[in-house]
Parts: C-alpha cells; sequence; structure tokens
C-alpha cells in the first residue's frame, strides 16, 4: 500500500480537482485552503501522493467521466478522497473502482484534514489567506447547501439534501474575509440562493442588503435561482439588486415551455411565473442579463411541447440558455418514467435549442455594438488582453493588459456570440 505521509514531517502533497457546477468549485478551493493552511502542498496530480477528486454526477455522461478519473489515479497508485455529489449517493459505484477511497461528505469538508493526517487539536481552525491568483479575482462563497424542492429528475437532491443555509453572520464575514485578501467578484452560490433563509429566518435579498454594506468596491454574482422560492421574495430582491455592488444578472432556470411538462418534472411554477419574473426584472435593470436552463427530451416531451419551449425561448431572448438533454439517473421518480424520448430525438432538439440560442446571443450582442458601458475587470485569458463585466453581467474583451479588479468605461466594437470587444474610451 502507498505510504502516503513522509518520513520526516507530517506533510503531504496533495492534488486537488473539481468537476461540475460552481458549488464544487466552491468547496474545492475550500478544501484546498484547509489543506494549504495545515501545511500541506497543493500540487498537481502526477506529484502527489494524495488526490482529491470533488465528484459531479448530474448527467451519467459526467458520471462515466468521473468513474474513469478515479480509475486513472488508482493505477497510477494515488490514494483517493472523494468529494462532492459522488461522496453522498454513489459510494458503492466508487468503491467498485477503489475499494480504498474514502468519502469526504459534503457536510463535513473539514474532514478532509482527518484524511491527511490531521488531528483535530493541530488542524487550524480558519483555512490559510492566500489572496486572489494572478490571473482572477473571483471568490466563491457557498451559501447553504440542500435545496427545498423534490424535482422529478434531479440526483443532486439525493445527493446533497434538504436546504441547510449558512448563517448569514458566517457568510458576511467570510465575504468581507475574501474582500480583504484582495477579492472583487463574490459568487453566492447555492443549489438554490433563492431559498436562502427559509430554515434560519432570512432570507436573499436580507443577506444580500447585509453584504452590500460592506465597505470597498466590488460586485456580487447571485447565483443559481429556482423560481417557486424566488416569486415569494422578488419585489425585496429586485430592491437588494439596486445596489451598484450587486451584478444585474439572474440565473433562472426554466427547463421547458410547458407547463404539463414542468408539473411532470415536478417544478413547482408555470411558464407564466418565469416569464413575469423575467419582465419585473428587466423593467427594472434594462440592461441586466437573464440565463435559463432547458431540458430536452424528458419522458414524455412531445414536438408541441418542445417547440412551446423554443416558442418561450424566442419571445423572452434569455441573454444565456443552457441546453441540457435529459439523463435518467438512477434513484430519481423520473429514471422510472414512462414514454422515454429517443437519444436521436433529444439531441436533436437539443442542436436545435442551441442553434437558437447563439443566434439570440450574437443577435443581442450586436445590438449593444456603439454602446458605452462602465465595466471592471476581472481576468486575463490571453497576453495584452483583459476581460471585463458590465454591471449586467455582460462579458467584454480589451485589447489592454489591464490591472484586475479595476473600473473603466469602454466603448463596444464588435460582437461575438459569447462576448463583445470594447476599447477604452
Ligand atoms: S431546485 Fe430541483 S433541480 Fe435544483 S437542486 Fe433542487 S431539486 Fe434539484
Amino acid at each position: 500500500m502507498l505510504i502516503y505521509i513522509s518520513l520526516d514531517d507530517r506533510t503531504m502533497r496533495v492534488s486537488v480537482e473539481a468537476y461540475g457546477c460552481t458549488l464544487n468549485q466552491g468547496e474545492s478551493r475550500f478544501m484546498q485552503e484547509l489543506l494549504e493552511g495545515a501545511g500541506h502542498e497543493v500540487v498537481e496530480p502526477d506529484d502527489a501522493e494524495t488526490s482529491l477528486v470533488v465528484t459531479c454526477c448530474v448527467i451519467e455522461s459526467t458520471e462515466r467521466r468521473m468513474l474513469k478519473r478515479i480509475r486513472e489515479l488508482k493505477e497510477k497508485d494515488k490514494r483517493i478522497l472523494i468529494g462532492g455529489c459522488m461522496a453522498s449517493i454513489m459510494k458503492e459505484k466508487v468503491s467498485a473502482v477503489d475499494p480504498e477511497a474514502v468519502f469526504i461528505s459534503p457536510r463535513n469538508l473539514e474532514k478532509v484534514l482527518e484524511e491527511v493526517g490531521e488531528d483535530d487539536e493541530t488542524s487550524p481552525a480558519e483555512p490559510v489567506k492566500k489572496g486572489p491568483p494572478e490571473n482572477s479575482i473571483d471568490a466563491i462563497v457557498p451559501i447553504g447547501q440542500g435545496c427545498t424542492e423534490r424535482c422529478s429528475y434531479c440526483v443532486t437532491r439525493l445527493a446533497r439534501g434538504a436546504l441547510k443555509s449558512h448563517p448569514k453572520e458566517e457568510i458576511t464575514a467570510s465575504v468581507s474575509r475574501r474582500l480583504e485578501e484582495g477579492f472583487k467578484e463574490i459568487r453566492l452560490t447555492a443549489q438554490d440562493t433563492a431559498a436562502y433563509g427559509r430554515d434560519n429566518g432570512s432570507s436573499l435579498p436580507d443577506l444580500l442588503n447585509r453584504i452590500t454594506s460592506l465597505d470597498g468596491e466590488f460586485r456580487i454574482r447571485v447565483g443559481m435561482a429556482n423560481i417557486t422560492n424566488l416569486k415569494p421574495v422578488l419585489a425585496e430582491t429586485i430592491r437588494a439588486f439596486d445596489s451598484d455592488k450587486v451584478y444585474k444578472f439572474l440565473h433562472l432556470p426554466v427547463q421547458s415551455g410547458d407547463d404539463d411538462l414542468l408539473r411532470s418534472m415536478r417544478r413547482r411554477y408555470s411558464v407564466k411565473d418565469f416569464m413575469d419574473i423575467c419582465e419585473d426584472f428587466r423593467s427594472r435593470f434594462p440592461d441586466s442579463s437573464i440565463s435559463t436552463d432547458i431540458i430536452t427530451g424528458f419522458p414524455g416531451e412531445t414536438q408541441e411541447q418542445f417547440q412551446a419551449s423554443l416558442d418561450l425561448m424566442r419571445e423572452v431572448r434569455p441573454d444565456i440558455i443552457n441546453v441540457t438533454r435529459f439523463s435518467a439517473r438512477e434513484g430519481t421518480e423520473a429514471f422510472n418514467m414512462d414514454k422515454k424520448v429517443p437519444g436521436w430525438v433529444s439531441k436533436e432538439r437539443s442542436r436545435e435549442l442551441t442553434k437558437l440560442r447563439n443566434e439570440i446571443r450574437l443577435e443581442k450582442n450586436k445590438s449593444f455594438i456603439g454602446s458605452v458601458f462602465r465595466v471592471m475587470t476581472t481576468e486575463h485569458v490571453k497576453p495584452g488582453t483583459t476581460m471585463a463585466r458590465t454591471d449586467g453581467y455582460r462579458l467584454i474583451v480589451l485589447p489592454n493588459d489591464l490591472p484586475l479588479g479595476s473600473f473603466y468605461d469602454v466603448k463596444t466594437v464588435s460582437a461575438a456570440d459569447a462576448y463583445l470587444k470594447a476599447e477604452l474610451v
């Protein structure tokens, strides 16, 4: 068996890799900071003794990819720690690949320290403070775990359980610490940000008001919000978005343009609810971005129902449309539903929707050519260029090497479907 504690001290070389949603990325960053705070070295997978894999199993192809990756690491004799959703609901499948794999529950991330040989008394209470990496300035701050809903296709709900919101004081302190470290973009994440506080007497707008009262120039990006839970707090949430510190960006998954199909998905809202929220948000913030998700090929989806999704997208014209083909996940209600849609039909529908998505994005972006925006620089991807975000969360590419976290006025000069090119004014 692999010896993974060096002989002269207890420092270990650990690799950390995360897959899937922003919440997973946030949890992996948190565990990485805990490990570094305890003196362990975070290295590339080939140089590691222990590999931490923060897993996603939202669709079948991702699950297969995760198992393949675990097998590769096992073949390289790594000791493997499994975080993320598979640590809750797919232990047997992982153990079949690596019987010695150790699971880190998403509800007990600190366990990662025990698993690398730290005992409770010597482990640090706080993760190490590192500040942002060279190329970006975003910090991911999870605001809760789990969900109030029971969507019939959702495996994440099974993995993450019922809603457990983190206390607002802890979240605000965490944001404050990130700002002190130099982060400028704070991404608040959860399975459903709109459900925040339903279990502890708080709410999303309450949390936003607390965070935006912190000193400093920074931006908050609010993560995915379920329509069911956003509806009762919509007016207060829109008021909280009034702050300059909140990107006017709403990720509002609708999943289908047909109410019968939404019922079958156990989504507890109507298409009209989605349209009403988009309208309210846009009338308050004309230059906002709305992102939504659509599933194609859900069991029983007829051509007419798919057409309704296309029509809805044409009417609402979301700025971002994430298209996912239905994937039957074991343990969910939808796994056993009749009237399965053939894979090729689902794929064809996904293609059609993606084509429409790209057309809408390009048309919308073109309509902004010549506009002047105030932007915050957020990322360096290619040398000599800088990425930035408008207050409405539109992605801007600038042909300059600029310091990150700074604010500029820019004028857009050309458009692609995913971004706008601009110049400083
Ligand atoms: S809102 Fe539905 S899809 Fe989203 S995590 Fe909860 S149960 Fe899953």
